[in-house]
This record gives structure tokens, sequence and C-alpha cells, in this order.
């Protein structure tokens, strides 16, 4: 077994992916790679990167793969010592599912799982509705734009789905319920890996 365990947290808009890795994050002790986070981070900062990446966040496009890669290589090239990385809204397509392979066989390390939370898309809907009124994130204020990263997700997202299941990586929890129940299905898969049972 590898020293270093990396884990895809994989799901549409909404499907909780940010509020599992918190749980992930504490219990396995990763470093949290959240692609969405970091382009807010650069848009708060007014960097070039994150002017550029709002011109398609704004509408709930995809910002282009080159930008996101040369982003997440930035932050696994100055993340030297750690006992793995949790990618959460990312890789989004398949080519940057390609792009984190060779990057990750750089440094001699590969995904070990990609867990996918699964919520129906009306379920979706409704929790983004609901989460505007407290997230501040334009992109969840209106339905056109929530739409737009739904279909996003479908058309070019769902994808990647398939190329870790060709792996062998892929494992599908239910995320409708408790986050206190899906964590304990969440652990169920991890715990095994990371030598915790
Ligand atoms: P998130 O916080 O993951 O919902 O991401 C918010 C927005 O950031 C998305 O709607 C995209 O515009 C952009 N974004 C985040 N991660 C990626 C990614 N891996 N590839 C392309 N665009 C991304």
């Amino acid at each position: 077994m590898q020293k270093q365990l990396n884990i895809v947290l994989f799901g549409p808009p909404g499907a909780g992916k940010g509020t599992q890795s918190e749980g992930i994050i504490n219990r396995y002790h990763l470093t949290h790679i959240s692609t969405g986070d970091l382009f807010r981070k650069h848009l708060g900062e007014g960097t070039a990167l994150g002017q550029e990446a709002q011109k398609y966040m704004d509408h709930g496009k995809l910002v282009p793969d080159k930008i996101v890669i040369g982003m997440v290589e930035e932050k696994i090239s100055t993340t030297p010592d750690t006992n793995g990385f949790i990618f959460d809204g990312f890789p989004r397509t398949v080519h940057q599912a390609k792009a984190l392979d060779q990057l990750l066989e750089s440094i001699k390390v590969s995904i070990t799982v990609m867990i996918s939370l699964e919520v129906p898309e009306e379920e979706l809907k409704t929790r983004l509705r609901l989460r505007a009124k407290t997230s501040g994130r334009t992109d969840d204020q209106d339905d056109g734009k929530i739409l737009t990263r739904i279909n996003e997700y479908r058309e070019k997202t769902l994808p990647v789905a398939s190329y870790y299941d060709q792996q062998d990586k892929l494992v599908g929890i239910n995320g409708v319920g408790s986050i206190d129940k899906i964590f304990d299905m969440v652990c169920e898969v991890l715990d095994p890996k990371f030598e915790l049972t």
C-alpha cells in the first residue's frame, strides 16, 4: 500500500461535497484541495487568475482546463509532506482527471478511491436555492445559473465517474439523508484504506 492516500470527492453542485470534506479532513488528516474555494480565494484577492476565472464562474460555466490544472499543480507541488489529498470539485472533466493522474504519477502516488455522492436533480435544485440565502455566492443566486451548473455537470463532469470506474476506484454513496449518516457510510469505505478499522 502506498503511504499517501488520495481521495476524489465527486458529485454534482449541492451534493454535499464541502460538508463531507470537513469531516473527512478531520478524521484522516488530509490536505484539502477544493478548486472552487481556491478560485474564490483568487477572486477575493483580485489576482489575474481570479479575474479570468470569474468570467466563467459568474455564468455557472466550467473554468478552462488549463487554468484549473495549473492551479492544482501549483498547490500539489507546494505541499510536499502530507498524508494525502482530498480533491473536492476536481477533476470536473476527463481531461482534468488524466492530468491529475499524470501529476500524481510524477510524485509516485495515485488516486486511492473516488467517492461519489449521489443526489437526484430536484433535490439539488432545492438545496442550492436554500444555500443561496446564506452562501453569498453569486452563482447560487439565480435559477439560470443553477441550471447551467447542473447541465455542465451532466455533460462534462459525469464522464469522470466512468473514468475512475474503469480503474475500479469508484464507490457510490447515497447523498440524501442526515449529514452524520452519510459520513458514517463514507467512513465505512475509507477506514479500511486508512487502516483505521
Ligand atoms: P464549486 O465551489 O466547486 O461549486 O465551484 C464553483 C465554480 O468554480 C464552478 O461553477 C466553476 O465555474 C469553477 N470551478 C471549480 N472547480 C472547477 C473545475 N475543477 N473545473 C472547472 N471549473 C471549476
